[in-house]
């Protein structure tokens, strides 16, 4: 994994194909204490610092009901990474692994999940432990944890389908 875009000994990069617009709308930024990748922790923790995600007013109706949940799932665009690595190097000893067996920021796509602890709701932000970003690290999605989620609508037929 790199954390400033540097080469480690045994990496390999690739020329990664043009970006296609899949059509990503970032729907606010996060707020942490950190603005350097250098500070951030490798994963968040719930007993992290309190951070923000402040969701842009146009999505603030979407926001009805989240306080059913003191978990929740965040996916953000972790933009300040580079996109091309395919063997990364977490130990920087020349060993490497397949960038798709790492949560490295480093990827094709480079999105990253947590699950956060919500301390409180205020308007349009949230304010939560568990994240592990940049300061201004858009936001792409939020949802229920998916252990506290039972889904709403009624079942599908595949929803009884096992592998018999
Ligand atoms: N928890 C997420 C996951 O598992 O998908 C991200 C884990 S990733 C290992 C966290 C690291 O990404 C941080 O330690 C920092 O080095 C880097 N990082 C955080 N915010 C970033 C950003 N906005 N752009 C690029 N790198 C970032």
């Amino acid at each position: 994994m790199v954390r400033r875009d540097e080469m480690r000994d045994g990496e390999r990069a690739v020329a990664t194909p043009p970006a296609t617009d899949a059509g990503l709308v970032f729907i606010g930024r996060i707020h942490t204490p950190w603005q350097d990748r250098m500070e951030c922790p490798r994963q968040g923790r719930a007993d992290g610092p309190l951070c923000q995600i402040v969701i842009d007013d146009v999505w603030k109706d979407a926001l009805k009901d989240i306080e059913l949940y003191d978990r929740l799932e965040i996916l953000y665009w972790l933009h300040r990474s580079r996109r091309d690595l395919v063997w990364q190097s977490p130990k920087s000893d020349g060993t490497t692994r397949g960038t798709f067996s790492l949560r490295s920021p480093v990827r094709p796509n480079p999105i990253g999940t947590s699950v956060v602890f919500v301390e409180r709701v205020e308007g349009t932000t949230l304010f939560v432990r568990g994240l592990d970003c940049l300061d201004e690290t858009p936001v792409i999605d939020i949802k229920p944890a998916r252990e506290s989620f039972v889904p709403l609508a009624p079942p599908t037929p595949g929803d009884a389908m096992t592998n018999a």
